[in-house]
């Protein structure tokens, strides 16, 4: 049986709370919104709720988890050893979608972290998520609400239609801010490495460290991760099941934007009497009207977080609004370009370059 509790999202029902609360410390599975997508927690000290969190997604086992704590002095549950770095990030971006890779404390069973000495944290800013963590007492381990596999939930209803009957509690308290997850920096290593990027823009992590952070190729989406240094990269990730074909070019400015959508254009003609959906930009989204296909409008190139905070929503679009071919377009890979140009590759099927 689950219980869908629906929440004020800022102002949240604090007897829905005690409830969920409740639940996390007995053993029990909780969806909860953050400012990123929706969770699915349990108590990281708890080994039995930790294995039901990976058979309910049917997650690979080898797939840490994050692990959501209030405050510093919780974090100091989870971790030890923290770097100097870590105090500084956490002083500039908690509570936030900035996730640390720490060396873990004895205490956390290592259900939570893939068998890895490292733990993955972060304090979210979500009012739900950091006041459910604070009446259970005990950081919250949490991965991403949805399916192993399918595209993140940035809504209460998304995790409904994937986890309902499954898990314990559902939190509904609407749509997410951010729409993506958290960015996650392995600062342990010299120069750090980016494992993911996310909702916070790497350039702004970089400026408050003062160092130049390590973009690998797996974490813009180009390659799998070979090692267990970012092991949650090595699955394919929120691909909706209509394939999806992703046209990336050099430069997305003027001309090249122009050429861009000349080529999805195209694309559409190739694929004439089956049903095309495009995920387009405001800007290009003309050039697709009176083709026949469904336009997805995700924002505005000059407002990539709108982007950003569509993406998943639309990934989940492309299947329920029936479409047998979908078609992305590309964004730069700056700031939140990065993000999104991850989320794209992951999802795609095929990929173009013009
Ligand atoms: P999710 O919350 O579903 O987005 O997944 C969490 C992601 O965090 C995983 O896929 C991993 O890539 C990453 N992660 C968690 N723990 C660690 C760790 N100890 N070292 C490196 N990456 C980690
Ligand atoms: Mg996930």
């Amino acid at each position: 049986m689950t219980i869908i509790l629906r929440v004020d999202p800022t102002n949240p029902d604090e007897e829905a709370l005690s409830r969920a609360a409740e639940v996390i410390r007995g053993g029990g599975l909780v969806a909860f919104p953050t400012e990123t997508v929706y969770g699915l927690g349990a108590n990281v000290f708890d080994r039995r709720a930790l294995m039901r969190v990976y058979e309910v997604k049917q997650r690979p086992v080898d797939n840490p988890l994050i692990i959501h704590v209030d405050s510093l002095e919780m974090l100091g549950e989870v971790a030890r050893d923290i770097p100097e770095e870590a105090f500084k990030l956490a002083s500039r971006f908690w509570p936030g979608p900035l996730t640390l890779i720490l060396l873990k404390s004895e205490r956390v069973p290592y259900e939570a972290t893939g068998g890895l000495e490292t733990v993955a944290v972060r304090m979210p800013a979500h009012p739900v998520a950091l006041k459910l963590i604070s009446r259970a007492g005990v950081p919250i381990a949490a991965p991403s609400a949805n399916l192993s596999g399918r595209p993140s939930p940035t809504r209460g209803e998304h995790v409904v239609r994937d986890l309902y009957s499954k898990v314990d509690v559902i939190i509904d308290a609407g749509e997410t801010l951010y729409g993506v997850e958290s960015t996650i920096v392995n600062i342990l290593v010299k120069p750090p490495v980016l494992l993911r990027p996310g909702a916070y823009p790497v350039e702004e992590v970089e400026r408050v460290l003062g160092v130049r952070i390590h973009v690998p190729e797996f974490a813009r989406g180009l390659s799998e991760a070979e090692s267990a240094m970012a092991p949650g990269t090595r699955y394919r990730h929120y691909a909706p099941n209509t394939p999806l074909i992703l046209v990336e070019a050099g430069s997305y400015e003027g001309e090249a934007l122009k050429r861009l959508s000349m080529e999805v254009a195209r694309l559409i003609g190739e694929f004439k009497g089956r049903r095309v959906c495009v995920l387009s930009s405001r800007e290009t989204s003309s050039a697709y009207t009176g083709l026949g296909v469904e336009v997805f409008v995700l924002g505005s190139r000059d407002n990539l977080f709108e982007v950003a905070r569509s993406l998943f929503n639309a990934l989940r679009w492309v299947d329920d609004a029936g479409c047998e071919v979908a078609i992305a377009e590309g964004y730069p890979e700056r700031g939140l370009g990065l993000t999104i140009m991850n989320r794209l590759r992951k999802a795609a099927s095929r990929r173009i370059f013009i």
